[in-house]
């Protein structure tokens, strides 16, 4: 039984090692080459690290040209980051405005967004968005008919 069982399993494994892409053609060219990149990418590295020592080691002036290529590249590199800075900012800034502009769309009330413009929630009736006291201008909760600074009765 074990041998018909090995005798089994093994015909099985010739039967896949058949079916294993391995020996295609295209495959072997395809892990070649994924090898050769592999490699590649590691003796730059290599090239990168040794290329920072010699830096450190004999100043970047005695790089010449190459040199002053690279330092055309680090000061391109500090303005192109700088600008990448300010538009993260403004789009935090605009973010945060329509996250604003969201919140005060919200009912106080019952939480429904209302469409922009809108006086009274459109679900509840609660009188949407901050007001000022007519009488010395403090902001006012939505729905409040006298004004906590003054005392000053809030038109409807
Ligand atoms: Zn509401
Ligand atoms: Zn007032």
């Amino acid at each position: 039984m074990g041998n018909d069982l090995f005798g089994g399993l093994g015909g099985l494994m010739k039967g896949l090692s058949n079916l294993m892409p391995q020996d295609d053609p295209a495959v072997k060219m395809m892990n070649a080459h994924t090898q050769v990149s592999d490699l590649q990418k590691q003796e730059k590295d290599l090239y990168v690290q040794i290329g920072k020592m010699a830096v450190e080691k004999y100043g970047l002036e005695s790089f010449g040209e190459i040199a002053d290529k690279l330092k055309l590249v680090q000061s391109n590199l500090a303005v192109a980051q700088g600008e990448l800075n300010a538009q993260k900012a403004e789009q935090e800034a605009k973010d945060k405005a329509a996250e604003a502009a969201a919140a005060a769309l919200r009912c106080p009330s019952c939480g429904f967004t209302n469409p922009e413009g809108t006086k009274f929630c459109q679900e509840c009736g609660t009188k949407m968005g901050a007001s000022h006291c007519t009488s010395c201008g403090a902001e006012l909760a939505p729905g409040t008919r006298f004004c906590g600074e003054c005392g000053a009765r809030q038109p409807e």
